[in-house]
């Protein structure tokens, strides 16, 4: 019997009716029908279980009968920041990010960052980041932040226990990926950082570490960063 449909709501309420948009999804694509079962989840890293009790043009209604703490929330806390990207690969990183269980991203402007950032942008991350969220089963959805400066994401990112700052033009690493429960992951844009801001956010307390001798595209670079951080962490056991 396949899994109940999962769908996002921004609040839980033991009768409540599904957004318009995920009301239409429901009942153009799913076929969802009075009865039926689904899993809600709002992000908390809780999900629900509900009933469908209406199914017509204003849309799903449900009856909650259950929540729980999802089993697929990872217990490391990990903070993406990536240089804004060109074309659709801030959005290929976000998705990635997600499913691999980054609890926050930000996108930051750098010097050598040739792409730009606005509110439409911003929004369609944070799309991204639900459905990705949906698609893979988690119960909450990390959200999606723009820095304006590489200095405002890297103070963001301070508290973590473990921050790597991942640089082209290093030798050899600085720092493992082994982490102590919180990790703040550093990856820049297309063009790369400049040594100063390594300077920097070496002064913010963030230690270099190295992909290899191959210069990776930044959307790579995120994804085998997180890839290890997560395996290190015993997420992708
Ligand atoms: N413009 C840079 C150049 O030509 O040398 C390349 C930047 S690379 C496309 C984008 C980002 O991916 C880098 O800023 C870094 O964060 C990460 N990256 C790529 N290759 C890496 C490597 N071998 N070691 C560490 N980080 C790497």
């Amino acid at each position: 019997m396949a899994a109940p449909k999962r769908f996002f709501v921004t609040e839980i309420a033991e009768e409540m009716t599904l957004s318009a948009e995920e009301s239409r999804h429901a009942k153009t694509v799913l076929r969802l029908a009075e009865g039926d079962e689904v899993t809600l989840f709002d992000g908390s890293g809780k999900e629900y279980s509900a009933i469908v009790t209406k199914a017509d043009k204003r849309g799903i209604s449900v009856h909650v009968i259950g929540g729980s703490s999802s089993a697929r929330e990872p217990k490391t806390h990990v903070f993406l920041l990536i240089g804004a990207l060109k074309g659709d690969k801030t959005e290929l990183v976000v998705q990635k990010a997600t499913e691999l269980g980054v609890g926050r991203i930000g996108v930051f402007s750098s010097r050598y960052c040739a792409a730009y950032m606005n509110e439409n942008k911003l929004e369609r991350l944070n799309r991204v980041a639900r459905e990705a969220a949906k698609q893979c089963l988690r119960a909450s959805v990390p959200p999606v932040e723009y820095f304006d400066t590489l200095e405002a994401a890297l103070r963001a990112g301070a508290a973590c226990g473990t921050k790597l700052f991942a640089c082209e033009f290093l030798q050899t690493s600085e720092a493992g990926a082994d982490t102590d429960g919180s990790v703040c992951a550093v990856v820049g844009s297309e063009g790369g950082f400049s040594e100063e801001e390594f300077a920097l956010a070496k002064t913010l307390g963030y230690r270099g570490i190295s992909l290899g001798r191959r210069i990776l595209r930044a959307e790579t670079a995120a994804i085998a960063l997180l890839s290890v951080v997560m395996y290190k962490a015993g997420e992708l056991a």
